[in-house]
């Protein structure tokens, strides 16, 4: 037996038809062909043929319940540091050095006592980025009542919160980066509000299992709100 989708889907992002070749069975995913957001055939126009597959926990992420809902982190570690860290050893030492035989000869001109404040910038600015990518976990709560993004310990931006109900759909954006070494292609996590508005959720580069994962879990989370209460009138 097919199961088919609804011939009324349109992408989140783009507002293109959904297309029944854009539909996965076997991941249970859909990926736009215009646009390539991927997501997670939505609740409400799910037909119970559907498959549901669960998204297994992916690497580098934990899953708590708590009794008001649940909590994903993800840890931003990657590769990269492999990269930054002898630079920014190398780099602080060399700007730090300099500033230190600056402050301890008398005849330097304050034109070159100003030089290396770019310097110094960039030194603090990528430290501080390697000690988050070491360190920083990205949060994600999701009650019945809202969803909170945070980013922590060290202070970053991207802190957002979203009333539950408010929330329509959620959705993975692909994200596409070009550089000299090729192309990547890494996804954020969307909602679509109630009044047809966009809003970026997660912004940090996830991998589609991350960004489905957090989908799927949130899409659960509100689900529940969804459920007649005991004794609650129900159309
Ligand atoms: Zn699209």
């Amino acid at each position: 037996m097919d199961a088919h989708l609804p011939t009324s889907l349109k992408c989140p992002n783009c507002a293109s038809p959904i297309r029944e070749d854009d539909y996965d069975a076997e991941q249970g995913t859909i990926r736009c062909s215009y646009c390539g957001t991927l997501m997670l055939p939505p609740r409400a126009q799910r037909p119970a043929a559907l498959p549901r597959p669960q998204i297994a926990l992916p690497a580098k992420m934990t899953l708590e319940k708590t009794a008001r809902g649940i909590v994903i982190k993800r840890r931003w570690i990657n590769v990269m540091v492999v990269f930054l860290i002898p630079f920014c050893i190398v780099w602080d030492s060399f700007v730090f050095g300099f500033l230190f035989r600056m402050t301890t000869s008398e005849d330097v001109p304050w034109m070159v006592r100003l030089f290396p404040l770019g310097h110094v910038a960039v030194g603090i600015g990528v430290t501080y980025y390697t000690l988050a990518l070491l360190i920083n976990q990205t949060r994600v709560e999701a009650t019945q009542n809202a969803v909170t993004v945070s980013h922590g310990p060290l202070p970053w931006f991207g802190w957002r919160e979203i009333v539950a109900g408010r929330i329509d759909q959620l959705y993975c954006k692909e994200v596409i980066h070009r550089s000299k070494n090729g192309v990547s292609t890494t996804y954020e996590v969307w909602v679509q509000l109630d009044d047809g508005t966009n809003s970026r959720l997660v912004a940090s580069g996830l991998n589609p299992d991350q960004a489905l994962f957090i989908e799927q879990q949130i899409e659960s989370m509100l689900a529940v709100k969804d459920r007649p209460m005991s004794g609650e009138y129900r159309r």
